[in-house]
């Protein structure tokens, strides 16, 4: 006997149709739907076992792993999804290609000044991974930036590579600028850069007081706007950066002061995710005038132009959309040098090392989100309910003539028909004409319709938006072990599309699409825009596999690296997920760290619940109602187990096999 493979099996469609055999489904197949290989960047890809796997030099000949392998390994081990999975290889990647792209911008244009780039902690201030970023960038004299007084304390904690600056931005006060002042005694270049006025009179008060030449940043408040989703941290109206009069104010100011030496860099930053070149090029511009003006108005200590971050990620693959970028690293980096080297020459200006604060960019990819599907709602009914016949309300009648006459000529006619009887049924129910039993059959049969109309217009031609619009009915939900507001809350806050798919079975046809609801009971706690590689666009539903009985599904949400895990929040108090650092290398992968997601009791404790306080009173209710008879002892001593157990618990469902 031939044994059939899987995908050579007839299929059943959705209206019991027998069709062909399809053809075997292949990983390449895979990749093309999910556009793994265009959002993917090298680092991942599909490999022949149809699972994703992993490589951190972002070149095929590098040490890869296979993720769905890893995620089992690692559930071996105890750990538990969701898990956040790190590459600390990829951020490295990262540092390495951007450090190259100047390299070769610098030379190519026989550029005067160095790269110098910051990465601004708050884009992920994950202790391990600022190391990390310190450790392989000490010889690239990466630096660190921050933009708060806690994070200033964090940098200080970690910047130690001679020659890499600390570039301070942010909301400071007096205590801020002290101990920015002071880490120059220790070594530290720390540049503070004058975000508002009033910061310029404290500064000056505190290079008194100790008696040091402080090293001065002055941000300017550019008229060219970003552009996309962060397009308001730019422009006139911008929270941070100084207008031209007070520029001119505060170098009279310096003047007097005998500091304008100390007026070292130049910042601007239009904000995060610019996905045009020419809203780049603009601001590089305007921002390269100010420099040169400075330069003019007697700054001669004047030797940093800092262009912000803004560097985008390809988060859908398009190269032209919001989540998207339409130029390359190589092109920002040619750009920046070029623009900077024209107005520099033309001016006489000698070239400016040039900072870069790309935070996105570096961290971005470096990790994964991996979680399980729970189960499914699926609404589709190959099987009509029982037949409705002249005793039934006429609605009832109808939905059955409907479902008996459709056929591919009257596609049209009946589609209309199927909304308007959907919304008499849903009209009369509430009138109190439908009673409980006859809204659910109307139901069954609203959906039996539905399910055999997208078969019968599948086949057909010009149905193309009766398809899409029962589609979007039809359309599975997969409840999913996650939280979309801790673990990817710019879904949720930004509309940004994430980079979502299986990380198995991807040489098998993916059957069904749908959205993917979290634990959440917040209605918004679902992804619902995915990649759509055939128009280019975003579109409501996933193409996924049909779930397997007795087999986990796991997808992974790619590209969560930067901004998601801090941004996350503890929404019906789900916490932190387990997350891992996994190194990479020829023969295998090691794991460098394990982080144990956050328990219930310590989710509780930051609402202020005490564990103790919260077990004592149970414990209480149990005996009252051991001493009423209401439980047994050994219920009460279940439920405190329970209890207990929930406590010390994860947040998120526990594997019941684990
Ligand atoms: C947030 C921020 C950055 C980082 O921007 P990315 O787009 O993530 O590179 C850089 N500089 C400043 C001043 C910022 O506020």
């Amino acid at each position: 006997m031939e044994i059939l493979k899987d995908s050579q099996k007839p299929q059943l469609n959705h209206a019991n149709v027998k069709l062909a055999p399809t053809p075997a489904w292949t990983p390449e197949q895979s990749a093309d739907l999910y556009g793994i290989n265009s959002w993917g960047n090298g680092y991942f890809r599909i490999n022949q076992n149809g699972n994703v796997s992993v490589t951190p030099q972002g070149t095929a000949a590098g040490p890869s792993v296979d993720l769905h392998e890893l995620t089992q390994d690692l559930l071996d081990r105890g750990i538990r999804v969701p898990i956040m999975i790190r590459f600390p290889d990829i951020i490295k990647s990262r540092v390495d290609l951007i450090t190259g792209c100047f390299a070769k911008a610098v030379a190519d244009h026989n550029y005067k000044g160095q790269f110098c780039g910051v990465y601004p902690i708050k884009v992920n201030q994950q202790r391990h991974l600022v190391e990390e970023l310190v450790k392989h960038g000490r010889d690239k004299r990466m630096g660190l930036e921050c933009g708060s007084k806690p994070e200033l304390l964090v940098v200080l904690a970690l910047m130690n590579t001679p020659n890499a600056l600390v570039i301070c931005n942010g909301f400071k006060d007096t205590e801020y600028i002290e101990t920015a002042v002071l880490s120059q005694k220790l070594g530290r270049h720390t540049i503070i850069v004058v975000d508002r006025y009033e910061e310029l009179k404290l500064i000056i008060d505190a290079a008194k007081k100790f008696n040091v030449r402080p090293h001065i940043g002055i941000r300017a408040k550019l008229n060219t706007q970003g552009a996309g989703k962060w397009v308001d941290s730019s422009g006139a109206r911008s929270k941070f950066g100084l207008t031209s009069v007070e520029i001119m104010d505060g170098l009279e100011v310096l003047k007097k002061e005998d500091l304008l030496d100390c007026v070292e860099l130049l910042h601007f930053h239009i904000g995060s995710q610019v996905p045009a070149i020419q809203s780049i090029k603009s601001s590089l511009k305007e921002g390269a005038r100010f420099f040169t003006e400075l330069h003019a108005q007697g700054c001669t200590g004047l030797r940093f132009i800092d262009v912000g971050g803004g560097l985008g990620v390809d988060y859908d693959g398009t190269g032209s959309s919001d989540s998207s970028v339409n130029y390359s690293e190589q092109e920002y980096a040619n750009d920046v040098v070029s623009v900077l080297q024209g107005l520099c020459d033309e001016k006489g200006v000698p070239h400016p090392d040039i900072v870069t604060e790309s935070g996105r960019f570096l961290v971005a990819h470096h990790s994964i989100l991996v979680f399980n599907v729970m189960g499914v709602n699926d609404l589709r009914r190959p099987e009509p309910p029982r037949t409705a016949t002249k005793a039934d309300h006429p609605l009832m009648q109808d939905l059955q003539y409907i479902y008996e006459k459709m056929t591919q000529d009257n596609l049209n006619e009946c589609f209309n028909d199927l909304l308007q009887a959907k919304n008499e049924t849903l009209s009369l129910f509430t009138y109190g004409v439908l009673n409980l039993p006859q809204r659910a059959w109307a139901e069954s049969m609203y959906f039996a319709i539905a399910t055999k109309m997208v078969a019968l217009a599948q086949q057909g031609e010009d149905t193309e938006d009766i398809v899409n619009a029962l589609k979007e009915e039809l359309c599975d939900t997969f409840f999913c072990n996650f939280s979309v507001f801790q673990s990817v809350p710019d879904s949720w806050a930004v509309g940004q599309v994430f980079p979502v798919m299986p990380i198995h079975r991807l040489s098998e046809q993916p059957r069904r699409e749908a959205t993917l609801a979290d634990l959440t009971c917040d209605s918004d706690g679902k992804l619902e825009k995915f990649i759509d590689t055939e128009t280019g666009k975003s579109k409501k539903t996933l193409n996924v596999h049909d779930l397997k009985a007795g087999e986990h599904y796991y997808l992974g949400v790619f590209l969560t690296g930067a901004y998601q895990e801090i941004l996350g929040d503890l929404h019906n108090l789900f916490g932190d997920t387990d997350a891992v650092a996994v190194s990479i290398h020829e023969s295998g992968y090691t794991l460098d760290h394990y982080v144990p997601g956050d328990t219930v009791t310590e989710v509780l404790s930051y609402v202020q619940y005490r564990h103790y306080n919260m077990v004592d009173n149970v414990r209480q209710a149990a005996e009252e109602s051991i001493q009423k008879g209401t439980i047994t002892k050994q219920e009460a001593k279940l439920l405190i187990k329970h209890y207990e157990e929930g406590l010390s618990g994860y947040t998120y469902l526990e594997d019941p096999e684990a």
